[in-house]
């Protein structure tokens, strides 16, 4: 299910490509000079302008009249900026060009935002248009000589740290965009940014929009499902009963549905989402991407895009995969050899283990040797107890307070929160937590705005598709929520910074699944299980079945990890070579065939939903990366204790709260007091698959 866990660094590669994230000026200087004057009207424009409150943004022409007027602002504010004359500082050229940089960003999130949940078509279209405009606007800054020369020319010898590195991010930028490019190679990197706008909204909207489903004859057919799931799919229209291929549908049929069959057709179906629609977009997606990158400079894409990442080479990456690939082979080899000893009790002229008979099959391994029985797990986990569960875990960790808020929604399924420090208000955020048509389908959290000080408090979303009320969810779905909720903390928690690229997740790309994946180890704790992971008649989960799910959790370590291995692969080798005449299907079965042990589905195309390849475009990585990390960052948390809230007070200092104003490695170094290790890693991946007997 990790492989659909997805934080959308929103627009990122737009806002790269670009120039950076903008800021508003509510820290006018005072008394500004003559020579100043040109950005003091710059810093005026900003000061009355403001984003629209979400429920100004309720029909399409609301929508498309508020981002005309942010471009036409951005537009004139350009020119401003590169008609500055004099001697450009922190105070009289970075301010007003920051609250550019936050007053675009601000917008460029709510319109990417609204294009995955907004339920009127008319919102989700303007909203795909504004992040078109904005893309040519944003081109216009980031390939601009005269703004980059100016930003260049201030003076930073006195400025603070943060101001120092957020000149330089900026600097950093405007190279990545192609800003010393001549001319006629600019214009054409425009052109280049605005359709790959337009090709990779395509992309993620045909995967938003395809639902497909399986018919059954009867409730026979759902022999092996637990009751509530039965309860939940009676016979529709004709006597059929529709099972779909969002996860509430798919995750359950997969894990339990006895029939082998239904589960190969429910499998196939789900590997061919947004196909044959994608195939062609996904085609352009590559060759636009390949051209932009030689354009800059650069081999290939997957080039570019590493550049300015942890990794800065997919050289390193094709290591550090490798290396990952080395501490699996013994674990996966033992784990497969447990699923196929177990389809030989039911089929014993079995020879191999298909993709689509695995969750099932390690559910019964789990049953069966490990006594960890899902059906009975769920039974802990409803929607409401999770979500409250999750509060109360945040609010103790980081000593915050969630309360209630009264605003707008955008659908009456959205509940909305405040987040408090003391008496200080630090964040607000959405939770739109229910599958909805037209919605987008995975699980991400995605920002509205991020803090900064003294201008905005930050505002987010969490997207995820669970059931709602007293449904149950499976513990990989409780697992989920709290992922996204750990990017949601890393939003609230790193508002306070003067600079726009400081502010929110800025920190490299590669580093941000580490806080969302490393909170996920509060899901095996029993002393959080046990404050709200209750069944129906109210009685807690106990503390023998959790001891039984610690042992079984990483049974199946290696065969999962070579699949998120196989992904990485695949989203690194699409864009680490000429796309010219590639057979991707070709491509992909053959790195399903190197890094795993089952065989790739025959009429499968995975690729034409695999979502990831157009926001993290090459850097699927990213995943195992930051997990590899995570464990490193969790290990002063297994020695100081899960609840230790002075441990988890210097990781909200330390890490969290600093946003992007240092290099992670150097953010992680200050927790641990040391450099980053990934031994931790690779000792777990090593011992994966252990007969229950000999588990922890
Ligand atoms: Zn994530």
């Amino acid at each position: 299910m990790s492989t659909f866990r997805i934080y959308l660094v929103f627009l990122a590669v737009l806002l790269l490509t670009a120039c950076e994230r903008r800021q508003d000026a509510a820290t006018r200087p005072q008394g500004e000079s003559p020579a100043q004057a040109e950005t003091t009207a710059a810093n005026e424009l900003i000061a009355v302008y403001r984003i629209p409150e979400l429920s100004e943004l309720q029909t399409g022409e609301a929508m498309a009249v508020a981002c005309a007027s942010e471009v036409a602002n951005l537009k004139e504010w350009l020119g401003l900026l590169e008609g500055f004359e004099g001697i450009p500082t922190a105070e009289n050229y970075l301010e007003p060009y920051n609250a550019v940089l936050v007053s675009a960003t601000n917008m460029a999130y709510t319109a990417g935002t609204l294009a995955g949940v907004s339920p009127d078509e008319g919102v989700r279209k303007a909203a795909d248009d504004c992040s078109q405009s904005l893309t040519s606007v944003f081109s216009d800054y980031s390939l601009s000589r005269p703004l980059y020369e100016r930003v260049s020319q201030v003076e930073l010898a006195t400025a603070d740290a943060d101001t120092q590195r957020f000149v330089e991010k900026q600097l950093k930028a405007f190279h990545l965009s192609g800003v010393d490019k001549d001319d006629a190679t600019r214009a054409r990197i425009k052109a280049l940014n605005e359709e790959l706008t337009v090709v990779g909204q395509e992309f993620d909207n045909n995967i938003r929009d395809s639902v497909l489903y399986l018919e059954l004859d009867s409730a026979d057919q759902l022999a092996g499902l637990p009751q509530d799931y039965i309860d939940a799919h009676p016979p529709g229209e004709y006597g059929k009963i529709r099972i779909s291929t969002q996860y509430p549908d798919l995750f359950p049929f997969m894990n339990y549905a006895k029939s082998d069959e239904l589960r190969h057709q429910l499998s196939l179906l789900r590997n061919n989402l947004a196909y044959p629609q994608n195939q062609a977009v996904l085609e352009k997606l590559l060759a636009l991407r390949f051209e932009l990158a030689q354009l800059l400079g650069y081999e290939n894409y997957a080039q570019w895009v590493t550049a300015d990442k942890m990794v800065g080479s997919p050289q390193r990456v094709e290591s550090f995969l490798e290396e990952l690939k080395g501490y699996t082979t013994e674990s996966q080899g033992r784990e497969y050899a447990m699923l196929l000893a177990r389809l030989r009790q039911d089929k014993p002229e079995a020879s191999k283990v298909e993709s689509w008979q695995a969750a099932y099959l390690e559910e019964k391994v789990k049953a069966e040797d490990y006594q960890v029985d899902s059906k009975e797990v769920r039974e802990y986990f409803s929607y409401n107890h999770t979500r409250d569960g999750i509060f109360m875990l945040v609010q103790d960790l980081f000593n915050v307070q969630i309360k209630p808020w009264q605003t707008y929604t955008w659908d009456e399924s959205v509940e909305a929160y405040e987040l408090w420090d003391g008496d200080q208000l630090i964040g607000n955020f959405f939770l739109d937590m229910h599958p909805r048509s037209n919605k987008y389908q995975h699980a991400a959290q995605f920002p509205f705005r991020n803090g900064i000080t003294g201008v905005q408090t930050p505002l987010a979303v969490l997207v995820c598709n669970f059931p709602s009320g007293d449904g149950l969810m499976e513990h990989g779905d409780v697992e989920t929520f709290l992922h996204e909720f750990g990017h949601l903390m890393h939003t609230m928690l790193s508002g306070g910074h003067r600079w726009a690229d400081i502010a929110g997740i800025s920190t490299e790309w590669d580093f941000v699944e580490a806080p969302s994946q490393m909170l996920e180890e509060w899901v095996w704790d029993y002393d959080t299980l046990s404050q709200f992971a209750k069944n129906a008649t109210g009685e807690s989960i106990p503390k023998a079945l959790l001891d039984r799910m610690v042992a079984a959790r990483d049974f199946s370590l290696g065969l999962d990890t070579r699949r998120q291995l196989s992904l990485a692969a695949m989203s690194m080798g699409l864009y680490n070579q000429d796309p010219q005449g590639l057979d991707i299907k070709a491509f992909t079965d053959r790195v399903t065939r190197e890094y795993t042990l089952f065989e790739p589905l025959e009429d499968g195309h995975f690729h034409a939903a695999f979502g990831h390849l157009n926001g993290y475009s090459a850097i699927y990585y990213t995943y195992q990366w930051s997990l590899a990390i995570a464990a490193d960052m969790f290990t002063r948390f297994k020695q100081e204790g899960l609840r230790n809230v002075e441990t988890a007070g210097e990781y909200r200092d330390l890490v969290l709260g600093q946003g992007g104003a240092k290099p992670a490695a150097e953010l992680v170094h200050d927790f641990l007091g040391r450099d980053i290790s990934f031994k931790s890693y690779a000792d777990r991946l090593s011992a994966g698959g252990q007969p229950a007997a000999d588990a922890h």
